[in-house]
């Protein structure tokens, strides 16, 4: 009873390095030496006449006896698998496998054909376990992790990235990644940096979300270089600095800004006006500079009280701007007093805008929730920067003695120095 099963000559299975065993009714009644090796076998016996249950680890025993069982059932040549036993001296051993049906002594059989597969299984399970560590960290990251090649196409992006722009490393991966930034000046910038330093620390940029967002990054990455050390892209990490960033900004703003009224304060303008001061000593370019206070402004907080004064600053400051150029600089340097600056302004056109701006003060009705709206005026000393004038001390002390005079003369008038 052949059931056109394969027949071998068996003494040529001596020296194939490949084990080879049969198995007839569940027990091993062939073993070439290569198995008896690979089974730790001191002597044949050892495995010989054993139930290949006593071999097989508890886990896998039920699907080698299912096709040990198919086998049996239908002759076949059972596809590649991989299992564990346990050998003579009880080490646990993984055995690359395949198995065909086999007519021995008259006995349905299965013959087996095995390699150990322990050494390769290990350093796949060491190479998944370090992959999985490496996903894992790519999942947790909050920041972004990337790869560009030569050409700046991103070959790889960590899952983070999802969260942080809104596309999934998918919809990344295979595009340019110049396409995420907003201005190419700054990926630009970065291309440069890195292909002149070789890294990058904390570089400054930005990106576009998925839904439009624009958001503030900061990159640290280095180059990747080839075997033969020539450029092969970029590699490193990004992340979403958008808070940091706008709660610098609002540090920035506070420390700048005047908190009442919103415009520069008086560090702020101080050192606005030396800069522009400095630029003039260079250039010679007219610069005006006006000092405005508001009449009879103790009045308004002794009857309106000091809240009602407060948000009749803010009013007035609103007004007083309605009729500033871009380019001026208006802050506030105490209480209701205020410094506007000029550059380029020759004083016949600063004139004229002075005039504006009393005007506008003049005629504006300011509602301070308290009565009657309240009309106020405001007093203006003016002056120019001179050659002479090495430092803002004589100039603003120019433009005081000009307010001095306007308010000498009536108050809400502009007054020049000298
Ligand atoms: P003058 O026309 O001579 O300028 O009269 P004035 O009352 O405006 O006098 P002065 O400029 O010397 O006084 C300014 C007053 O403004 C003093 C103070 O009561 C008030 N003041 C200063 N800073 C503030 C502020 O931040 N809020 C309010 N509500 N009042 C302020
Ligand atoms: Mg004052
Ligand atoms: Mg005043």
């Amino acid at each position: 009873m052949n059931n056109g099963a394969l027949q071998l000559p068996l003494d040529l299975l001596d020296h194939l390095p490949v084990s080879v065993v049969i198995v007839t009714h569940d027990k091993l009644v062939f073993a070439n030496p290569a198995a008896c090796r690979l089974f730790q076998a001191d002597r044949p016996e050892d495995i010989l006449g054993h139930s290949i249950n006593e071999f097989i680890h508890p886990l896998d025993q039920q699907r080698v006896l299912a096709r040990v069982r198919r086998a049996e059932e239908t002759p076949l040549t059972n596809p590649p698998t991989e299992y564990r036993i346990y050998t003579c001296k009880r080490n646990l051993v993984v055995l690359g496998m395949t198995s065909t049906t086999y007519v021995y002594q008259g006995e349905i059989s299965l013959l087996a054909a095995f390699m150990d597969m322990t050494e390769r299984t290990a350093m796949e399970a060491r190479l998944r376990e370090s992959d999985e560590q490496f996903q894992r960290m790519m999942n947790t990251m909050q920041d972004v992790f990337y790869r560009t090649d030569t050409e700046g196409i991103t070959q790889y992006v960590c899952p983070a990235v999802k969260q942080v722009l809104g596309f999934s490393a998918v919809e990344i991966i295979g595009r340019p990644a110049a396409e995420f930034y907003p201005n190419s000046a700054d990926r630009a910038a970065l291309k440069e940096t890195i292909l002149r330093e070789g890294f990058v620390r904390d570089f400054p940029g930005q990106m576009r979300r998925k839904d439009g967002k624009i958001i503030d990054i900061s990159i640290s990455s280095t180059v990747i270089l080839d075997e033969e050390g020539k450029y092969a892209g970029v590699e490193g990490i990004w992340r979403d600095i958008t808070e940091r960033r706008e709660l610098e900004r609002e540090l920035e703003r506070r420390a700048t800004t005047d908190e009442l009224t919103g415009i520069a304060n008086r560090r702020t303008i101080l050192g606005q006006l030396e800069h522009t001061h400095q630029r003039y000593l260079r250039h010679h370019q007219p610069l005006t500079v006006f000092i405005l206070d508001l009449d009879f402004f103790k009045f308004i907080n002794d009857r309106y009280g000091h809240l009602a004064g407060d948000q009749l600053l803010k009013q007035i400051v609103d007004a007083v701007q309605l009729q500033l150029r871009n380019i001026d600089l208006f802050g506030r340097i105490g209480g209701e007093e205020f410094i506007l600056i000029m550059d380029d302004t020759p004083p016949a056109e600063a004139d004229e805008i002075g005039l504006r701006i009393l005007h506008q003060v003049r005629s504006q009705r300011f509602n301070i929730g308290a009565g009657e709206p309240i009309q106020m005026t405001v007093s203006i000393g003016a002056t120019c920067a001179k050659p002479g004038d090495l430092n803002l001390t004589s100039l603003l002390e120019r433009a005081d003695k000009a307010l001095y005079l306007a308010k000498e003369s009536g108050r809400d008038q502009l007054c020049w120095d000298g």
